[in-house]
């Protein structure tokens, strides 16, 4: 999948929504460079928005904004959450920043417990000087390695909080109960979003960045080894990133998701070990799947039930896993070779 077949998907999420829902707000994007946040900022700066995209490029990429450049309506500013200069008046907050790689995040703890921390205290109490609307990008992972399967918003979590993801889990859960907090003390409409596994274009395939559908794409395209962590029997969920980022505007916009809490996700859940074949399958690849020591507190099983999101939101994932692989391997193809 080409550049400009990244435009028609974003002028497909565009075309959802309703006509000047966005137009001449001010929206601050934090992460705005990174996977999610990219799509994000091209969708809003594409509504007559003006948007602020922060990011301090520990792991967004100017690549991801580089065409959006030139508007009038964007603007970069580089920096982390902690501390960043605030643009005048802001009508809309969508809070990104962190690193979300679990092998890149364990690199750089104390960082990812700031961002979580600090970087979220820092933008609600923007959010609270300008009133505005704020939408806090959560994670499935404040359910560690969840007991109830599929899990619905209600569940209160199985985690390890000393464990090695514990700088993401808990630094995601400190960050929600801080945006509960200002719900509570200062009424703030601010609105959370538990993000299940995404993928697509722009998602980052290099190194310790890599998480496990970009991994395996470039290692079936390369015909390299396809790296699965223990036996393959652990399970994701994996949203298409146009329908993850559909389900966030949903969220974010939905007269009736004022204060709430929503797991955006694909409910389909597979074997790690189904999807290196499915990708293998897909990508047209010889590689060998090879196995390797699971990392410690690897969830066992992640599935969302999407229940409150399909009735509140009238939002569900409409991109099979099939159809989003095989778009992304196209994508990751086109800058292979
Ligand atoms: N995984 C794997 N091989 C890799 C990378 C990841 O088998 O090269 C596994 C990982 O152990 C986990 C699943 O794939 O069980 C999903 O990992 P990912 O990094 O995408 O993020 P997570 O869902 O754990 O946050």
């Amino acid at each position: 999948m080409a550049k400009s077949t990244i435009g028609k998907e974003i002028n497909q999420v565009l075309s959802q929504l309703k006509e000047n829902m966005f137009a001449g707000k001010r929206i601050l994007v934090t992460g705005g460079a990174g996977f999610l946040g990219s799509w994000l900022c091209d969708i809003l700066t594409g509504t007559d928005a003006e948007v602020f995209c922060l990011d301090n490029l520990a792991t967004g990429l100017r690549e991801n904004i580089d065409h959006l450049r030139g508007n009038k309506n964007f603007h970069f500013i580089e920096g982390n959450a902690e501390n960043f200069s605030q643009p005048q008046r802001l009508d809309i907050i969508l809070h990104l920043a962190s690193r979300t790689s679990p092998e890149e995040y364990q690199k750089h703890p104390i960082e990812t417990l700031k961002a979580n921390s600090l970087g979220t205290l820092t933008v609600l109490e923007a959010a609270r000087l300008n009133d505005a609307l704020t939408l806090y990008a959560s994670t499935s992972e404040v359910y560690g390695d969840a007991q109830v399967i599929p899990t619905p918003e209600t569940y209160w979590g199985h985690v390890n909080p000393v464990g090695v993801r514990s700088c993401y889990d808990e630094g995601k859960r400190f960050g929600e109960a801080l945006c509960a907090a200002y719900r509570r003390q200062y009424s703030l409409d601010v609105r959370v979003v538990r993000i299940f596994n995404t993928y697509g274009p722009r998602i980052r395939a290099d190194g310790a960045y890599a998480r496990a559908v970009p991994r395996f794409i470039t290692q079936a395209l390369l015909q390299r080894d396809i790296t699965v962590y223990g036996d393959g029997s652990q399970t994701r969920s994996f949203c298409y990133v146009t329908d993850t980022v559909a389900g966030m505007l949903k969220a974010l916009t939905s007269p009736h998701a004022k204060g709430e809490i929503f797991n955006i996700g694909n409910p389909h859940e597979i074997t790690i070990l189904q999807l290196a074949e499915k990708i293998k399958q897909i990508a047209g690849s010889t590689s060998q799947v090879t196995f390797h020591p699971l990392p410690e507190d690897d969830p066992k099983r992640r599935c969302p039930d999407i229940s409150k999101a399909k009735t509140v939101l009238g939002w569900e994932p409409v991109t099979s896993l099939e159809e989003g692989l095989a778009k992304t391997v196209d994508w990751f193809r086109s800058r292979i070779f």
